[in-house]
């Protein structure tokens, strides 16, 4: 209920509040005018009663004092013209009744204070005076009304008389005045209902008007909008407040709308700054971007210039290099000598450096294509190795290497690029460490699937800092460029060996810690052969019962060691290969000149023409002849990268140092003439070839000494103490049969006794040239006989013929030569 009204709307709660306030007023004062009304008419009743009896008695006095019923029946009867008088008795002194009169219609006996005694009737004076006493009451609204009066004669009591009222009188009266009162009631309630619509205005309409307002405002969000003020009350207080607080809000809003206007103008003013730069920026990128592909273009250009000028660029520096060893090789001295082998020096270091630079525009111009062949990664491995233990055990580093029992053997992929990475990175690994050890560790990464391969290679070496670890694969960059002073070197390796890893699908990283060592890794993915291929498997036949590799081919070979010319007329014999041997390039260009060759060995060192020359002419013969290409393989005792790419540069298509064996020699021709190998008539005994599939004349060496075949350094400052004398195991193994020893031991005597003599003059006539020439002569001899401690001493006879300082120790090594001469003759033909 209370919740209903609660609800309401104010006017309404006003309304029912005045109505409700009124409706109770005015019933207590009904009531109370009621109750009065009630009061005054039963006592006017009782007065006019009360006057009635007393009439009524003092009529009858004399008929009470006589006793007689008859006149004081008369008297009462009189009462009939008051009908609402229901009974009237005349009550003697002794209770009781003289006469009663009862109106018509009304019971026989009404009075409760009546004692009726057969036909004699009789008042009780105690309940009757109890009914007066209640009538009296003013709240005896249904009580009978009664009037008693005294009957005196000569003032003494002689009887009573008593008359009973109908209440109806009462109230009829009663009812009237209070159906009045209602009425009334109700008229004033209607008349302040009438007045509370209109006065609750009062307060309701300044309510509703806010109310209106604050609805509008909250809709429309209009903040000018005012309350409008009725009067000073605390509903005038309330909307002044509410107008003051509109009054706020609009200037809030006006203060928001003009710092927004603000922010506006500086986000629009810096938009126009952003968009200003932007321009400026967009317009930075496609000049920056143009300038961008102007020098990719130029650079692209420039590698693919450099890439199509490899070969023009090789061919001068070849020029330049041959041309100085004429001249060193023609008897300078002094001054003059000095100077060209400066000019022999610094060739050198620029044709390395040209490689490297050649091969790195190669794989920046996208000209750098793998070529893949099956080999043996093992002996890649091994041969790589090798290919330094010289160096390291002169520096007095240990070098190892380490296979993973796992590690697959045959495998397909480009040897020639695995191999110079290898080079590489042993090379550095060598050059940078001065003491304690190179290891060279290969494993598959099985986690990465079949034909993955790391190979790390670690060294003890200086170590690299950690600022300059990140930008030595840079190319042109270095550690440290002391390092270049130290050193030397281009600072392209790791950036070829790098990107070459990358074309083999791999990666290439390092570890190193400055002053510690170094480990530079490589990944790589190479196809896993499960059959030893037919090409490996040939070189790698065991020598009893495999199938010998015969050829049916008429080869040239131009060497003028007459050792040499035996060994090698010997090697392809086994090979059923017919022979020609001339002296010298002359020689050998004259006789090629009919076509009737199907491949050359052309040895480089000659006299009166040297193989170089002799090639040039021949490719010069067939260019103005429009002949075919005729195979030409150079037979060196160096190992030289200058010598290697003098020869390719001079037109020479591959390469053969000495001592090579036979199987060497049959891999050469199966590479070169395929198309003339046959099966052999008889099951001779070949040699067993040693060397790695694709270590063709292409690849690039560094100035090493090559490794015997039997993977034992033999050149370089090795005390030729650890060297055999006569290495005859080897030389039966190369030349695949005993039974020419003893011919060749003797042939190396005879040849090698002149040249002793020819380098005893030279050495005397400080010739140096001479002394570089026959000492070579010497050194290729004693390799293809396995004359070790001669070829080493020969060896450093000719190195130190090329440099000043050490020229002074010649008559001392010339002595040594003699005292290993003399060791060879007594060992292998003590006879
Ligand atoms: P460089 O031809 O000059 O040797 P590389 O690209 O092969 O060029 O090597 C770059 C540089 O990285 C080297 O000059 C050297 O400073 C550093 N470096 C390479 N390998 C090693 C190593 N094993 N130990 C220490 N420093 C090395």
């Amino acid at each position: 209920m209370i919740n209903r009204l609660r609800d309401l709307s104010i006017r309404r709660k006003l309304i029912a509040m005045l109505l409700f306030t009124n409706a109770v007023v005015l019933a207590l004062v009904s009531a109370a005018f009621v109750v009065n009304e009630a009061n005054r008419f039963r006592s006017e009743m009782q007065t006019e009663l009360t006057a009635l009896a007393e009439i009524i008695g003092n009529n009858s006095s004399a008929a009470v004092a006589f006793n007689d019923r008859q006149a004081a029946g008369e008297t009462l009867a009189a009462l009939r013209a008051k009908p609402y008088i229901r009974t009237a008795l005349i009550v003697m002194q002794d209770d009781t009744v003289l006469v009663r009169y009862l109106a018509p219609g009304s019971p026989a006996h009404p009075l409760p204070f009546a004692v009726v005694a057969g036909d004699r009737v009789s008042i009780d004076p105690f309940r009757f005076r109890e009914a007066l006493q209640r009538s009296r009451s003013p709240l005896a609204v249904g009580e009978d009304i009664y009037g008693v009066h005294r009957i005196l004669l000569d003032s003494q009591q002689i009887g009573t008389v008593v008359l009973q009222s109908d209440p109806r009188e009462f109230t009829d009266r009663l009812a009237r005045f209070f159906l009045l009162v209602t009425g009334v009631m109700l008229s004033a309630l209607l008349l302040v209902y009438f007045l509370a619509t209109r006065l609750q205005r009062l307060i309701s309409a300044p309510i509703t008007h806010l109310a209106q307002v604050i609805k509008a405002v909250s809709a429309e969000k209009n903040y000018f909008m005012r309350a409008e003020k009725q009067g000073n009350d605390e509903l005038g207080t309330l909307i002044e407040g509410f107008n003051e607080m509109l009054v706020q809000i609009q200037r809030r809003d006006q203060q928001l709308e003009a710092q927004r206007q603000e922010l506006e103008g500086e986000v629009q003013r810096r938009t126009a700054q952003l968009s200003a730069a932007n321009r400026e920026l967009n317009q930075t990128v496609a000049e920056l971007l143009l300038s961008k592909e102007a020098a990719e273009a130029a650079s692209l250009a420039k590698s693919q210039f450099l890439a199509n000028m490899s070969h023009e660029i090789r061919t001068p520096m070849n020029g330049v290099l041959g041309m100085t060893r004429v001249l060193l090789e023609s008897g300078l001295a002094g001054e003059q000598r000095r100077f060209a082998e400066a000019v022999w020096n610094s060739g050198e270091s620029l044709l390395s450096i040209i490689n490297d630079i050649l091969d790195f525009s190669k794989i920046e111009a996208g000209r750098m294509e793998l070529e893949p062949a099956p080999f043996d990664l093992h002996d890649i491995l091994g041969g790589v190795l090798e290919m330094f233990a010289a160096v390291a055990q002169r520096k007095g580093v240990d070098i190892s290497l380490h296979l993973d029992p796992d590690l697959p053997r045959y495998v397909v992929g480009d040897p020639v690029r695995l191999r110079q990475v290898l080079v590489n990175l042993l090379g550095n690994a060598v050059k940078f460490t001065s003491r304690g050890e190179v290891r060279l560790t290969a494993l598959p990464l099985a986690e990465q699937g079949e034909g993955w391969l790391k190979v790390e290679v670690a060294d003890t070496g200086i170590g690299i800092r950690p600022e300059a670890q990140a930008h030595i694969f840079e190319s042109f960059s270095q550690a440290d460029y002391s390092t270049t002073r130290t050193f030397g070197g281009t600072g392209l390796g790791l950036a070829i060996s790098r990107q070459l890893a990358q074309l083999m699908e791999g990666e290439l990283g390092l570890a190193s810690e400055y002053g510690v060592g170094s480990t530079f890794w490589f990944s790589v993915r190479l196809q896993v052969l499960t059959e030893v291929p037919e090409c490996l498997a040939q070189q790698s036949a065991p020598q009893e019962g495999g199938a010998k590799p015969c050829f049916d081919a008429l080869v040239l070979v131009a060497e003028d060691n007459p050792v040499n010319q035996d060994v090698v007329r010997h090697m392809l014999g086994q090979l059923s290969c017919d022979v020609e041997i001339v002296a010298n390039g002359e020689l050998a260009v004259a006789a090629s000149a009919e076509g009737r060759y199907h491949l050359v060995f052309m040895d480089c060192q000659m006299p009166h023409m040297d193989g170089f020359a002799a090639t040039r002419a021949i490719r010069d013969r067939e260019e103005s002849e429009g002949r075919g290409r005729l195979p030409i393989v150079a037979l060196t005792a160096n190992a030289l990268t200058g010598d290697r790419e003098l020869c390719l540069a001079a037109g020479m298509d591959d390469y053969l140092s000495k001592p090579f064996d036979c199987r060497q020699l049959a891999e050469v021709l199966l590479r070169w003439i395929p198309e003339r190998a046959k099966s052999c008539p008889d099951s001779g005994n070949p040699s067993q070839p040693a060397a790695a599939a694709g270590q063709g004349a292409e690849e690039a060496e560094p100035e090493q000494e090559q490794s015997s075949p039997h993977g034992a350094p033999v050149q370089g400052d090795a005390p030729e103490g650890d060297l055999p004398v006569f290495d005859r195991d080897g030389l039966v193994q190369r030349v695949g049969d005993e039974e020419f020893v003893e011919m060749f031991v003797e042939k190396y005597l005879e040849s090698t006794d002149r040249l002793m003599k020819l380098l005893r003059q030279a050495v005397e006539a400080e010739d140096y040239a001479e002394v570089r020439l026959q000492a070579h002569s010497i050194k290729g001899a004693a390799a293809s006989i396995g004359a070790e401690v001669m070829r080493a001493v020969a060896f450093r006879m000719e190195q130190s013929a090329q440099l000043e300082p050490e020229r002074s120790g010649l008559t001392e090594l010339f002595g040594a030569l003699e005292q290993a001469l003399t060791d060879f003759r007594r060992v292998a033909a003590p006879l």
